[in-house]
Parts: C-alpha cells; sequence; structure tokens
C-alpha cells in the first residue's frame, strides 16, 4: 500500500478545507501520515485523527515559520524520509509550489503542480493552457510530489480514526543560511472567506467604474469572497490579491458570479472551473456569456442591489 504524506503547514487553531481535501485525497491512495509544521492545538490532532492520519511528524528544530521555505522544504524531506512515503501532497500556492519544487530536488522525486484531481494509482490530472485542456501525468520516479489546487474534492473523513504516533523529525540545520523573517504586519481582515477556498465568489470588473459597494453587498448576503479582473485590480479599486486568471488566482467554487466582466481568456483561465457561473454584463455579445450557466443582460448597479435584496428577503 503506498504511504502518503501530506505536508501541513502552520494549521493554527484548526485545519483549512484544502488541508481536508488533502487528507480526503490521501486516504483513497493509501495510508495517511502528515508533516505538521507550528504549533498543533487539540483540535488539529483530533482533527487530523479523523481523517485517517497514522502518523504525525513532527520538526524537532526551532519554529520553521520564522524562516522562507528552505528550511520547511528540508523538514519535509527528512519527513519523507523516515515515513518512507511514496506520495508528498502539499498545497498548489505559491509557497506550497515553491517548496514541492526544493522538496522534488532533494528527493530526486517528480513533481507535479496544478493537480485537480488524483486517481487512486498516483496518476495525477490536471488544467492546462488556460483550461483548455485536461492532461494526465505521472512521475516515474519513486517518490512523487502533488501540489493539489483547492475545492478539487469534498473533504471526508476517516470511517473510523485513532490517535496518530507523533514522531519527532530531525530538520537538518539549513536555518543558519537561510533569509530569517523579521517583521510581521498584519492585513486587515474583511471577514469574508479566503478567495481562493470560497464557495462563493462574486467578481467584478471594469464594469463595476471604481465601486464594487453593491458586490460587497452582494458577497454579505451570500458569504462570498470577492474577486476582480485584472482591468479592476490595475485600476486600484481593489488589491492586486483579488485577481483572478492566468496571472491571478485559479478559483473553482460551487458559484461564481462574474460582474462588469467581459470574460477574456485571461480571466477564464482563472474560473471556468465553477460548477456554475452567473455572468451579468449590460453587452449581450459579451463573451462571458459563451461560458456562463446563467446570464444577465443588465446594468450591474440595477440587477446586483436586486439580487440582493431578493436573496435577504428569501434567507429572512
Ligand atoms: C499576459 C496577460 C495576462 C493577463 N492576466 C489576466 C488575469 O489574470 N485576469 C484577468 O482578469 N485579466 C488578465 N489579463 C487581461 C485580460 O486580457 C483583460 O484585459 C481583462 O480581463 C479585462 O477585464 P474586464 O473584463 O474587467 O474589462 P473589459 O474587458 O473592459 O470588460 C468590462 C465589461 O464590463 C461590461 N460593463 C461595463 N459597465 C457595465 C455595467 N454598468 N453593468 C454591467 N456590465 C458592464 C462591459 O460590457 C464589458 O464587457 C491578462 C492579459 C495579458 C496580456
Amino acid at each position: 500500500m503506498a504511504k502518503v504524506l501530506v505536508f501541513i503547514d502552520n494549521p493554527g487553531a484548526a485545519l483549512k478545507k484544502s488541508s481536508l481535501e488533502l487528507l480526503t485525497i490521501a486516504r483513497s491512495l493509501g495510508e495517511t501520515v502528515a508533516a505538521v509544521n507550528g504549533e498543533l492545538h487539540d483540535d488539529v490532532a483530533s482533527t487530523l485523527a479523523a481523517y485517517g492520519t497514522q502518523a504525525l511528524y513532527r520538526p524537532s528544530a526551532a519554529d520553521l515559520d520564522d524562516y522562507l521555505v528552505g528550511p520547511k522544504a528540508a523538514f519535509l524531506a527528512a519527513a519523507a524520509d523516515a515515513a518512507g512515503a511514496d506520495v508528498v501532497l502539499a498545497e498548489n500556492s505559491a509557497e506550497g509550489k515553491e517548496i514541492a519544487a526544493r522538496l522534488g530536488i532533494r528527493l530526486g522525486a517528480g513533481v507535479i503542480t496544478d493537480v485537480v484531481a488524483v486517481d487512486p494509482d498516483g496518476t495525477a490530472h490536471k488544467s492546462v493552457l488556460a483550461g483548455s485542456y485536461t492532461t494526465t501525468a505521472k512521475a516515474t520516479t519513486p517518490v512523487s510530489v502533488l501540489t493539489v489546487k483547492p475545492n478539487s474534492v469534498t473533504p471526508e473523513p476517516a470511517v473510523t480514526g485513532t490517535a496518530p504516533e507523533s514522531i519527532p523529525v530531525q530538520v537538518p540545520d539549513v536555518t543558519a543560511a537561510a533569509a530569517r523573517v523579521t517583521a510581521r504586519t498584519e492585513k486587515p481582515a474583511s471577514g469574508r472567506p479566503d478567495l481562493s477556498e470560497a464557495r462563493v465568489v462574486v467578481a467584478g470588473g471594469r464594469g463595476v467604474d471604481g465601486n464594487f459597494g453593491p458586490l460587497e453587498e452582494l458577497a454579505d448576503a451570500l458569504g462570498a469572497a470577492i474577486g476582480a479582473s485584472r482591468a479592476a485590480t490595475d485600476a486600484g479599486w481593489i488589491g492586486h490579491d483579488a485577481q483572478i486568471g492566468q496571472t491571478g488566482k485559479t478559483v473553482a467554487p460551487q458559484l461564481y458570479i462574474s460582474a462588469g466582466i467581459s470574460g477574456a481568456i485571461q480571466q477564464k483561465a482563472g474560473m471556468q472551473t465553477a460548477k456554475v457561473i452567473v455572468a451579468v454584463n449590460k453587452d449581450a455579445e459579451s463573451p462571458v456569456f459563451e461560458i456562463a450557466d446563467f446570464g444577465i443582460v443588465g446594468d450591474l448597479f440595477q440587477v446586483l442591489p436586486q439580487a440582493t435584496a431578493e436573496i435577504k428577503k428569501r434567507r429572512g
């Protein structure tokens, strides 16, 4: 049976949905073990048990979060060696991919990024060329490293779960040579879900003309995250971390509401795998309607407030 090591980087008080997804995929491939960096809260430990984690590898060294990716990759490589892992699963974030690349070099392992599904035999499925093709890939090396996009599977706990054994891993001393984080500034919390993981996304483009207010009200009525096209982020109407598309974030929510976005190929690349796409655009010829499941031809400043009012009414 394959041994699958899931990397969980500084989980905080509770595991993120994307971590639960990795644990769910791991179980479909073989025996799950986890390498957890950072403090281990009781809730996190019990969730790891509930998701069928057999063993927990913990760094013996100082807090790795004071460093950039190098020491984390070193820890993960030592954990993969100690576990005898055949597959390592990590997040598909920019940091997750960089750690995967460094891990690939350390282990001589094939690395596959942007994975959207994994077959039980380890074959990975990827969405490529701005989402226009789906390809399959399998590493031919003894160990493979996969970074998996969020919202790829529905998290499911194991049928039975027992507390995993905790195993300390000696982290090679790369910390001396590594750049050190000297200060952190907390990003103001919006109270909305994380864009990459949100089940509902409301995204605005040039058509919002600098006013994201109606989108924010709709997003709050739906518990959604706010996204944007590059035209909107380049105009400075919203931060660059809200950009969705080829050079922004890739999202795959259950529902994507696109407002005042024309649907350029670079924008589609980041959102076309959404389950249901609703487009609001005043131009009936706009290409966004080619991929929309529901299209509303109209002015977003009239359509969105009506939608928000109706949702609020129905929710009571
Ligand atoms: C290398 C490269 C990478 C890129 N990466 C990205 C990326 O990651 N993400 C991305 O989004 N773009 C990206 N772009 C830019 C992309 O090509 C488009 O220029 C951009 O997506 C357009 O943004 P938009 O749809 O908001 O603006 P526009 O194309 O100007 O469309 C605005 C739309 O709003 C509609 N509208 C206007 N007013 C209203 C109203 N009141 N109510 C309803 N509808 C209204 C208009 O009919 C129009 O369809 C990239 C481009 C390049 C070259």
